[in-house]
């Protein structure tokens, strides 16, 4: 998934920072202005005050989306619920983004060839990360180094990031 004409980046798997989203105070223009230096604006514009109402809007869908996911357990995970009525309402996402989804077909050498979607703005790509991150039911966590939601793959991870990874490793060595 890749978003669109904002910050170029680009994830091959569903991201778990929407839930970050889901719980940031956009009351603060620090922590808005935290967002898009890690992320990028949601709607792919510049960064400016007067696209708050936008935010709002995303994140308003992505905490009926959070809804999904139950407290964390004893090791800090947390789950997608097993209340199926639940998951079907947190799964109904509006889309609020402009633009439509595209799909890119992509030919790696080592993935080989495959549908890839192109998501417009960084709004739909944690909606699209949300939706399907509830129908695979995808654990969660939160980054020890940085608070932030990360999807766990397969692994018992505790950092969402080689970049975390390392600052808490080179904080331990200085410790
Ligand atoms: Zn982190």
């Amino acid at each position: 998934m890749t978003t669109g004409t904002g910050q170029a980046w680009e994830a091959r798997r569903p991201q778990g920072f929407w839930r970050t989203f889901a719980e940031a105070d956009l009351s603060k223009a620090d922590i808005i202005k935290g967002f898009i230096a890690r992320y990028g604006d949601v709607n792919s514009k510049l960064p400016e005050r007067s696209a708050l109402k936008d935010w709002q809007e995303v994140q308003d869908t992505l905490k009926v989306a959070a809804l999904a996911y139950v407290a964390p357990d004893a090791n800090g995970v947390s789950h997608v619920t097993t209340d199926k009525a639940l998951v079907d309402h947190a799964s109904v996402l509006g889309f609020p983004g402009e633009g439509t989804l595209h799909f890119d077909v992509t030919n790696e050498v080592v993935r080989g060839v495959g549908i890839c979607p192109r998501a417009p703005s960084l709004a739909t790509f944690m909606q699209m990360s949300a939706v399907q991150m509830i129908f695979e039911r995808t654990p969660t966590r939160r980054c020890d180094e940085c608070g932030h939601w990360f999807a766990l793959e397969t692994t018992r991870a505790i950092y969402c990031s080689a970049a975390c990874k390392s600052a808490a490793h080179r904080k331990m060595r200085a410790a």
